[in-house]
């Protein structure tokens, strides 16, 4: 016989939106069964240091860990690992599980986050080539690292910088394609991509752009637009897209492949939130929806969720953004990410700028290297709406 259960929070998906979600739940009085389902194998982990740290052989797998067992003991968090929910059920407050399971829930959170998005080029799908978004793809690649003379990475978003910087700072001789003509061109502007092609330059790594793909030859052999690259190993890093299947089969209202939310995270069920890269949610003080896959964004609407869940009003109010690592430099990223129309970059010496990003007379961004008073004015410029003639003065 198929059994069910009850919970008073069931939150799908282990990542940092919610392992938040059930903290907070918790945290801000929420008394009922908190209940994670995760498809993942192990309990909530970092994900970022799996093309930096981790890759490099800095950090071992089991300091990843989010939390130690005890706080799941404390916080009366019940995980359960290596399950998939499998439906929300359109007509009442219950989830199924794969095996047939199935919960009552008095709410529940979905953060069930992106997947990688491969090419849909000949030899993508071959298993040996090798993607990173969980902690099992983030031990492969480091394993396929240890014994490889020489790596291809397909792709110039973060993910691929990084990897490739990681990656030649074990020794590895890597080459990186990318479609762009400079990495995050499109996404930053041509001042601060040719910045980055330069730091994966100073990192040793063979940039080929312009490029695009055709096939992958046993794992091995990118032939692109450009010529054909060959390693020991291939990497594909070329995006992510949200996995909102489970929600959208629930009837719950999406719109571009993501859970459309509220500031406060609730959907188009009441009792059902949404936190974390699959949330299409409104940013209170953008005064509007976006869509962002940044860790710390994914905690703070995780937070947010569990406490609405909990009957605790909060809401999704900061600038989003990220840090990233490519090598030894470090890049903070303040943005509402949806577009600019002007940059100004201003040089501080050593290396060290700030890119600042405006639209329609506003800051919308600021990015910033080894800089942080102008990321903290930053920020505060970005959430206040403030004229972009603040910083073009200044
Ligand atoms: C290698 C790497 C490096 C990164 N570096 C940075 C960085 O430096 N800075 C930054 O800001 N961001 C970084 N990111 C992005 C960041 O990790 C994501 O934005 C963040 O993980 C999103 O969190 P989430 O909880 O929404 O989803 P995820 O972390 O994707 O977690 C989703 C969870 O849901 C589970 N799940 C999905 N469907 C189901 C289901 N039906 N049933 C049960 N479980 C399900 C999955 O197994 C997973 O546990 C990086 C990502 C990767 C992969």
């Amino acid at each position: 016989m198929r059994s069910s259960t009850s919970a008073g929070l069931l939150v799908v998906g282990g990542g940092p939106a919610g392992h938040a979600a059930a903290r907070s739940y918790r945290e801000s009085g929420g008394d009922g069964r908190v209940l994670v389902v995760s498809q993942d194998a192990y309990p909530p982990y970092a994900r970022p240091p799996l093309t930096k740290e981790h890759l490099r052989g800095e950090t071992a797998s089991d300091e990843l860990a989010l939390s130690g067992p005890d706080f799941y003991t404390d916080h009366r968090i019940e995980l359960t690992l290596r399950r998939t929910v499998t439906a929300i059920h359109r007509d009442r407050d219950r989830a199924t599980m794969h095996g047939g399971e199935t919960v009552d829930f008095r709410s529940c959170v979905v953060a069930t986050g992106s997947r990688p998005v491969s090419l849909p080029v000949p030899g993508a799908h071959d298993p040996r080539v090798l993607e990173v978004r969980s902690l099992d793809d983030g031990i492969a690649l480091r394993q396929a690292a240890e014994s490889a003379g020489s790596a291809v990475v397909i792709g110039s978003g973060f993910i691929g910088c990084e990897a490739a910087a990681s990656l030649c700072a074990r020794g590895v001789t890597t080459t990186l394609i990318t479609m762009e003509r400079a990495p995050q061109r499109a996404r930053l502007g041509d001042e601060v991509a040719a910045r980055i092609a330069g730091w994966l330059d100073d990192a040793g790594v063979r940039l080929v752009t312009s490029a695009t793909v055709r096939s992958i030859v046993e794992a091995r052999t990118v032939c692109t637009s450009a010529g054909a690259y060959s390693g020991d190993m291939v990497l594909l890093a070329t995006g992510v897209a949200p996995d909102n299947a489970l929600a959208a089969a629930g009837r719950i209202a999406c719109a571009d492949g993501r859970v459309l939310a509220d500031s406060r995270m609730r959907t188009s069920r009441a009792n059902v939130l949404a936190a974390g890269d699959v949330a299409l949610a409104t940013n209170h003080a953008a005064g509007r929806r976006l869509a962002v896959e940044h860790w710390g964004d994914a905690v703070r609407m995780g937070e947010v969720a569990g406490a609405n869940a909990a009957g605790v009003q909060d809401r999704w109010a900061q600038a989003p953004g990220f840090w990233s690592g490519i090598g030894d430099r470090v890049l903070k990223y303040a943005a509402w990410g949806d577009g600019y129309d002007a940059v100004l970059l201003s040089d501080h010496g050593e290396g060290a700028f700030t890119a600042w990003y405006g639209a329609g007379g506003r800051v919308v961004g600021v990015l910033t290297h080894r800089h942080d008073p102008d990321y903290e004015r930053g920020r505060t410029l970005v959430e206040s709406g403030a004229d972009w003639s603040d910083v073009a003065a200044a």
